[in-house]
């Protein structure tokens, strides 16, 4: 028991091996070998029961005629008048009666030229075909297949015999003749379906095999292979177009991240180095000059905290990207918020006018710290880029739906070309700007970061700005219900 499992489950483990196209055509011609064999047998049986079974009935038909006949006394009385027509009144053609008396001599015969009974009782055989019913005898006489039955009759106090034949020769080979055409006709069916399932399965995974190779062929340092899309609008052309998108995809990340890490480099390289020039100062002179001691100091001070900045800004992308940034949404009142960030804002601008305009009460559902360096980015940008002496404002009012908080200042505007560039990892209008302007250099980290946590809580940006007049950051936060 044991064994035939394990080579059942062998079996089936080779399978496992094949190719689908294989598969799929042993599958393919296994049902419909099933069902050639189910109509076969169909058309089998049906052909035996039109023309086999046939000889059988008449035989049978014939056989009660001939018995409940000769049970009439009156028929009886009068046999001997119509002896020549017994057989148009009881018999079916084809079928022959011998009626054998107790010497063994025949009494009546309907047909002289058919095979003496000692003959047929003597070819007998015993076969036990499928075909072959065994309410008959089975007699083989030269090429001749013949049903033979006796049926016993006592009549006046004497003894008879009555001997019933039929030919069936006919019959036995048009139906063998049957089977084998049949056997034929399926053998080459099977055969073609195969031919046509395994051509056609084949065909229709080649664009697999194709995914196949080009998958194979795609490497991390070149991501640009693409699929060829098969021009028919089926499942295969779904994958192409879908395996295609997830490589547009895939090359377009790792480019971003290749930029990024370029970028990130780039950024940290000139503080290092700037921090390296000081540090090479101070071992020279600033042992003994108070001043370029002092000077020095101060240098890689303002230099770190830059630096601590953008790794900071890096880090909180770094964790987005890979999902990790927690964020605690909880309802709050969205005026708290807005009042704390103005509050410590304006206490840290020196050269800046910082305004509250109007701060409607609104319950968001969003993570408060995240939220406050959300107000932070735009309220900081403001400052950075408006010439000292110039206003940063705030203006929180609540809309339906929807809390619209508006920060505006009078700086240096944003170019329309720009308006959605600045929202890229790193971009900067114009770097020289800024830091002509005295303003601390900006990473272009600020604003992607401000996009992820507005993406994050469902809140909309947009943006109004003129060169040389100021802009507005527009901010819809959604409100968590009608108060
Ligand atoms: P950065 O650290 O350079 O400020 P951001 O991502 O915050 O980075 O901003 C990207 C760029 O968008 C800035 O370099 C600046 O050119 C422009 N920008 C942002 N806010 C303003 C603003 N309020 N006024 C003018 N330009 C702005």
């Amino acid at each position: 028991m044991s064994s035939k499992t394990n080579i059942w489950s062998r079996l089936i483990d080779r399978t496992r091996h094949w190719q689908i196209s294989t598969r799929l055509t042993i599958m393919y011609a296994t049902v419909i070998a099933l069902l050639l064999a189910c109509t076969s047998i169909a058309t089998v049986a049906g052909m035996y029961f039109v023309i086999y079974h046939q000889a059988e009935r008449e035989m049978q038909i014939s056989i009660a005629n001939a018995t409940k006949r000769m049970e009439d006394p009156e028929y009886m009385a009068n046999a001997p008048n119509k002896v020549q027509n017994i057989s148009e009144d009881i018999l079916l053609p084809g079928v022959v009666l011998r009626v054998e008396n107790s010497q063994g001599d025949i009494v009546y015969d309907n047909d002289r030229h058919f095979a003496p009974i000692t003959e047929l009782r003597k070819h007998i055989v015993d076969d036990t075909s499928l075909w072959a019913t065994d309410k008959y005898k089975l007699v083989r006489f030269r090429h001749f297949m013949i049903y033979y039955h006796e049926i016993p009759l006592d009549y006046n106090g004497k003894h008879y015999t009555l001997c019933f034949s039929r030919v069936i020769t006919a019959e036995r080979e048009m139906f063998a003749q049957v089977q084998a055409t049949i056997l034929i006709g399926c053998v080459i069916g099977i055969l073609l379906v195969i031919a046509i399932v395994y051509l056609g399965i084949k065909r229709a995974f080649r664009p697999i095999r194709s995914f196949i190779s080009i998958a194979k062929s795609i490497e991390v340092s070149d991501l640009s292979a693409r699929m060829e899309v098969p021009p028919s609008h089926d499942e295969m052309t779904e994958l192409a177009t879908t395996f295609n998108r997830m490589l547009d995809r895939l090359e377009d990340g790792f480019k971003q991240q290749i930029r990024f890490v370029s970028d990130a480099s780039h950024e940290l390289r000139t503080p290092v180095t700037v921090i390296k020039g000081y540090a090479d100062m101070l071992s020279r002179w600033g042992q003994k000059d108070e001043a370029i001691l002092q000077e020095g100091i101060t240098a890689i001070q303002s230099e770190t905290e830059d630096m601590q900045e953008l790794i900071e800004k890096l880090l909180f992308l770094a964790r987005a990207d890979q999902n990790r940034q927690i964020v605690n949404k909880v309802a709050l009142d969205l005026a708290e918020v807005v009042d704390d960030v103005y509050k410590k804002t304006k206490m840290t601008a020196e050269h800046h006018t910082v305004k509250l305009l109007r701060n409607d009460p609104g319950v968001i559902l969003a993570d408060k710290v995240i939220m406050k360096q959300l107000l932070r980015i735009f309220l900081e940008n403001g400052m950075k880029y408006t010439p000292e002496g110039g206003t940063v404002s705030i203006d929180s009012h609540k809309l339906p739906g929807y809390m619209c908080v508006e920060i505006s200042d009078t700086g240096i505007g944003i170019a329309k070309e720009d308006g959605e560039k600045i929202f890229q990892r790193f971009y900067r209008v114009d770097s020289s700007r800024t830091k002509a302007a005295g303003q601390p250099g900006g990473t272009g980290l600020g604003l992607s970061i401000a996009r992820w946590i507005a993406d994050n809580h469902d809140i909309g940006i947009s943006l109004e700005s003129e060169l040389g007049k100021g802009t507005k950051f527009i901010l819809m936060i959604p409100l968590l219900k009608e108060n």
